[in-house]
């Protein structure tokens, strides 16, 4: 009976699995703690408003993948694609613009509809933080800084690299989408349907198509950074000197961009070649539109998301749970005693298992 088995692109996680998520996600939190970053912890559902207008209505979230529903009193609703929107949305109904600069670490379920494979899933789970109100590099320095810090402490520092680019200002990238428009009509006719749409309505995405002739048409593209002002150019120089004095390495991607329409300046990823396609481990970048443009105070921020699932699948070995004692009951007359003497031991602090079976062997 197919109501029997989870939903496509769902999975239970068990064993060694959570254990794995587990450490990823304590990890995690453990390490932005030290960097000031507080824990948050939105609704799972939103108002489809809510990422509609954040996200963009041509982002391939927005379009394909989110699972949106009417519920019984009518309202369109949504389940979080992604971590930011809520927490700009927090932001916003929570009145926290007194209290800048706001530094959020979140953990939880995310849910797209997209084609289900090792590394994407349609329920997967993300750590993230968010950074608001700074609009220096070195706001951004710290975000990627603390990024590394958590693939370091997990181990897979020698399994990344991080991937980095600069999209920008308003004006910088204006005058790139001009520059680019202009390069691929010319390669109009063998661009995707979907690119094809794009050219008119937010040509930037298709240097993240995924199409194997839109990626040959996108390779020989005008690039950004020579469309980058000067304003442009010494924030991504700051953003270069921080990061080496912070001893994070990185590697300028000229092709990087992110799939939503707030970013601008940094944009960044760490990839790994040890997962296949889905290669993106950590990602992220700054937004210093998206807060305004959900009705709120111009507001900038920086932030990431990770996804678990693929974290967990890089971890090398499984964190071992507390190794219990364990109490036996011989015999039928001892189990009383035995649930006694484990209880006494549970509350003075050890990991007891009581064997119910009453079997030595
Ligand atoms: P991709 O290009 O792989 O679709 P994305 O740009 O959609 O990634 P983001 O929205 O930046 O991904 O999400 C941040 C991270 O969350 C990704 O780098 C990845 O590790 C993880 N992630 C995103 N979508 C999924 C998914 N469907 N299943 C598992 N992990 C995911
Ligand atoms: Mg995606």
């Amino acid at each position: 009976m197919s109501s029997l088995k989870p939903v496509r692109g769902t999975r239970d996680i068990l064993a060694d699995d959570i254990l794995r998520h587990r450490h990823v996600e304590e990890t995690a939190r453990a390490v932005a703690s030290r960097y000031g970053y507080a824990e948050i912890s939105t609704p799972i559902f939103e108002f489809t408003e809510v990422f509609a207008r954040t996200l963009g209505d041509t982002s391939d979230i927005v379009t394909k993948e989110m699972y949106t529903f009417e519920d019984k009193g009518g309202d369109r609703i949504t389940l979080r694609p992604e971590g930011t929107a809520g927490v700009a949305r927090a932001f916003i109904s929570e009145g926290l613009a007194q209290n800048l600069p706001l530094k959020f670490f979140y953990r939880g379920p995310m849910f797209r509809y997209e084609r289900p494979q090792k590394g994407r899933m349609r329920q997967f789970h993300q750590i993230g933080v968010e950074l608001l109100g700074v609009a220096k590099p070195l706001a951004d320095v710290e975000v990627i800084a603390l990024g590394a810090h958590i693939l370091d402490a997990l181990g897979l520092a020698g399994k990344v690299v991080c991937e980095l680019n600069s999209l920008g200002d308003g004006e910088s990238r204006d005058a790139y989408r001009a520059r680019l428009v202009d390069y691929l009509q010319d390669h109009k006719d063998r661009l995707s349907a979907d690119s094809r749409e794009r050219l008119e309505r937010n040509p930037l995405r298709i240097l993240d198509s995924k199409d194997d002739t839109d990626r040959e048409i996108v390779a020989g593209a005008p690039l950004m950074s020579d469309s980058l002002n000067d304003d442009s150019r010494r924030f991504f120089d700051q953003l270069l000197r921080g990061l080496e004095t912070a001893g994070v390495r990185y590697k300028i991607n000229p092709r990087l961009v992110r799939g939503l329409d707030y970013y601008c300046h940094t944009a960044f990823e760490f990839t790994t070649d040890a997962l296949g396609a889905q290669g993106t481990v950590l990602a992220g970048g700054r937004y210093d539109g998206l807060i305004r443009q959900m009705g709120g105070p111009q507001t900038p921020g920086i932030g990431w998301a990770a996804g678990v699932e693929r974290l967990s699948m890089l971890v090398e070995g499984t964190p071992k749970a507390a190794r219990p004692l364990v109490v036996i009951p011989v015999g039928e007359e001892a189990e009383e005693r035995a649930f006694a003497v484990t209880q006494g031991l549970r509350r003075a602090g050890f990991a007891v298992d009581l064997g119910f079976s009453g079997n030595l062997g």
